[in-house]
């Protein structure tokens, strides 16, 4: 509304005279202050599970909330910080203790310091830069930033980001107008980028860490990586003494079809990071997982100064960590896994159909996520930003969206039904036919 003093998120506030306001959410769908209902096309950001005022994750939170509201883990503990912990410890093969933060941003920074300090304390001082992928994305703050810099998002802030060594990550040849499936290893240059990446870290004894995302490149353009890519990146960091961190904030608890990603695509990193679905999207938690052999080499007398030199004032907040604890304990008792597979087919028999419209680009889609490029020549000219022009179309046919560019996000809440996904892919194509008049 005019005269708010909220300064929006990634936004350029002269092109908006107010906001809808948001006043209830009820499943799939959001209502706003004029009583409108529109589908969460993008789950509130990416990060919802359940839909919204889902009454066991609400009576959870709530039952917290009267106990114990917060309580730091600096010389204490609290119940529901260590179940959960114990939890996606055991969720996580071959992870050992998580750490917990509040946001994806700050988890990532915690990984890198993680791994520039676990060289300090085997001896290896010289082990200092970060590798990652071109096109990844890893959040907001310097280090996130540092590690996944995109110049067209970041270039203001080069000279205050660490400059990390970044690597091709694999692209389709040919056409860009997709043929075959979109994971189809021998329709990209996997092998030219494996290659630059092994010989890049056998030729450099400086390289602390190499950091990418798990599975896919989401906030990039949905980019889903070809099968295989991200095992032999793993090899390849092992072989040459590089630790991996993976960063699983958009892509881990199911979003791509499987609880934990790396397990799919049989990568075991050295420190994994879990965002923005831990908490079912009701509140606000992050956690940087790490393996014994990260952890132990943290050891040692206090004097040592070996520990790991980090923590925030709400790390472990037990009312989050009691609705993440709700949450996975759900994915287990409502089999969501087992859902989203069925649901994603849905995704993945609308391909096609997408696809021939005129004004697509490329479609590229996995488990319960999908980008829709739409062809920049059709978008109208002089409209504003394309984020806007299909949000506002969106809102019209009953559905939230927040595009990346041209690219058309469909995100849904991974407990969807297949009738409610159904709406989503129909008002989301019908809003790229209003906008481009095809
Ligand atoms: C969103 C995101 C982050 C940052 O998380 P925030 O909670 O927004 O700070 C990091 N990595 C990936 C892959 C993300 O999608």
């Amino acid at each position: 509304m005019a005269g708010s003093a909220v300064w929006h998120p990634n936004t350029q506030m002269s092109e908006w005279e107010s906001f809808d306001r948001i006043v209830r959410g009820d499943g799939m769908w959001l209502v706003d202050s004029r009583g409108r209902r529109m589908l969460d096309g993008v789950a509130s950001m990416w990060c919802n599970v359940w839909g919204h005022s889902n009454q066991e994750l609400v009576q959870a939170i709530a039952r917290q909330a009267q106990r114990l509201q917060h309580s730091p883990l600096f010389n204490l503990t609290n119940g529901p910080a260590e179940t959960l912990a114990g939890m996606l410890v055991k969720a996580s093969p071959g992870m050992y203790r998580a750490f917990f933060s509040d946001n994806g941003s700050s988890a990532i920074e915690i990984a890198l310091k993680m791994a520039i300090k676990y060289w300090q304390n085997t001896g290896e001082n010289k082990k200092t830069i970060i590798a990652s992928l071109k096109n990844g994305y890893h959040g907001d703050t310097l280090g996130a930033m540092s590690a996944g810099y995109m110049p067209e998002f970041f270039d203001s802030f080069r000279s205050h980001t660490f400059r990390a060594r970044q690597f091709d990550a694999p692209s389709r040849r040919g056409t860009r107008r997709g043929s075959g499936r979109s994971q189809d290893k021998d329709a990209y240059d996997t092998d030219r980028c494996l290659d630059i990446m092994e010989k890049a870290l056998a030729g450099n004894d400086r390289i602390a860490a190499l950091v990418m995302e798990s599975g896919a490149q989401v906030a990039g353009g949905v980019h889903i990586f070809p099968d295989g890519f991200q095992r032999s990146v793993q090899r390849i960091c092992r072989r040459h003494g590089v630790l991996l961190i993976l960063d699983e904030v958009a892509t881990g608890l199911g979003r791509l079809g499987s609880m934990i990603q790396y397990m799919s695509q049989q990568s075991p990193p050295d420190i994994v990071v879990y965002g923005k679905m831990l908490t079912g999207g009701y509140l606000t938690m992050a956690a940087t997982i790490a393996t014994k052999r990260i952890h132990d080499a943290f050891l040692g007398r206090y004097d040592d100064s070996v520990h790991l030199f980090h923590g925030h004032t709400y790390t472990g907040n037990p009312i989050a960590a009691s609705a993440a604890v709700q949450n996975i304990r759900m994915y287990k008792k409502y089999r969501l896994i087992r859902h989203v597979e069925r649901a994603s087919r849905i995704f993945a028999e609308q391909t096609d159909m997408i696809r021939s419209m005129d004004a697509v680009v490329d479609i590229r889609t996995k488990g319960l996520l999908m980008g829709i490029e739409v062809s920049e020549d059709r978008m109208p000219s002089n409209a504003g930003s394309a984020n806007k022009v299909f949000f506002e179309a969106g809102m019209r046919n009953g559905i939230y969206l927040r595009t990346l560019g041209n690219v058309v996000m469909l995100v849904p809440p991974l407990a969807i039904s297949e009738e409610e996904l159904g709406m989503v892919v129909r008002r989301a194509v019908k809003t790229i036919r209003d906008v481009t008049n095809s």
